[in-house]
């Protein structure tokens, strides 16, 4: 639990007398109503089933109180509309990670169309572009292998783009050394559907260059990082109404949980270092990102 600010006691209102019995209770309703969402979460990897249940607890516990399942492929999509239908506080999105490409259908945009009717599935992704794990870096893997995979991945990101425009609905998108041709792909779309660049880790210059899309950026555990110095400033620069907050959990867990399980209550973590980078309160940076996240998916209830 982080400390009271010194104005939220109630002798600073000026319309209850600081003697009056039920000012305790306004102080509790002051401090729930600054939670924190994780926006981009895995809760249907298998690394959260032992302790579902008190996993979500301790997400509470730490003032979390939304959290949205990105879905992995058609599968996981399914999976984490599952767990939306049973906890009110998490929410999904659907499709394809551009890592698992090549075991996509040639044509998702269907399937993508159904997801996308549920009434908790808040936006499209994961979806993107990512040259960083290609097949050549495997043994059997060549150069011709890897433009294969290129074009699977671009047609599958144009498919995730194209039923967001129709949907209505915005993406979540992936991208790891291929920021241009991210950009790239995504401008044409740009006057109807926006993407957050989730996991941001690029410098203020680069994001931006996001913004000019009209889209915005998350930032995961890596802003407590020791080398996270680029991330920090970019997480300082960002403007108040463009960046969202998430753990990318199970992966990316911040300091000083580094190197074990990530997870959801971790926002705390990261909010404590956002809010030190931008020198603003924890209240403050609450209410930005809460308000940012509920405008970006539109279908997601504030809480
Ligand atoms: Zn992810």
């Amino acid at each position: 639990m982080y400390g009271l600010p010194v104005a939220a006691g109630p002798r600073d209102c000026p319309t209850r007398p600081a003697t009056a019995p039920e000012a305790a209770p306004s102080i509790a309703l002051t401090l729930s109503t600054s939670g924190f969402y994780d926006t981009h979460a895995h809760l249907d990897y298998p690394d959260f089933k032992a302790d579902f249940d008190q996993m979500l607890e301790r997400a509470r516990a730490a003032g979390i109180t939304r959290i949205i399942s990105i879905g992995t492929d058609l599968d996981s999509s399914r999976r984490a509309i599952a767990l939306a239908d049973r906890h009110e506080m998490i929410y999904a999105v659907a499709g394809w990670h551009p890592s698992h490409a090549h075991e996509a259908p040639d044509d998702l945009r269907d399937a993508l169309r159904g997801l996308a009717k549920h009434p908790k599935v808040v936006a499209l992704g994961e979806t993107g572009l990512d040259y960083h794990w290609l097949p050549s870096r495997k043994p059997a893997g060549t150069t011709a292998d890897d433009e294969r995979h290129k074009l699977k991945q671009a047609d599958l990101f144009r498919q995730h783009l194209e039923v967001a425009a129709e949907t209505g609905l915005n993406v979540v998108i992936h991208q790891r050394d291929s920021f241009d041709d991210t950009l790239a792909q995504l401008k044409p779309f740009a006057d109807r559907v926006r993407g957050v660049f989730h996991c941001f880790g690029e410098n203020v210059e680069r994001m931006r260059q996001v913004m000019q899309l009209n889209s915005l950026v998350s930032f995961t555990g890596i802003v407590t990082f020791k080398n996270g110095q680029t991330v920090r400033d970019t997480t300082a620069a960002a403007p108040a109404d463009r960046f969202m907050l998430e753990t990318d959990c199970p992966y990316l867990a911040p300091v000083p949980y580094r190197g074990k399980r990530c997870e959801p209550a971790f926002v705390k973590e990261i909010s404590e270092v956002v809010a030190q980078a931008r020198g603003c309160s924890r209240e403050e940076l609450s209410a930005i990102t809460c308000a940012t996240a509920g405008s970006f998916f539109p279908k997601l209830r504030q809480g």
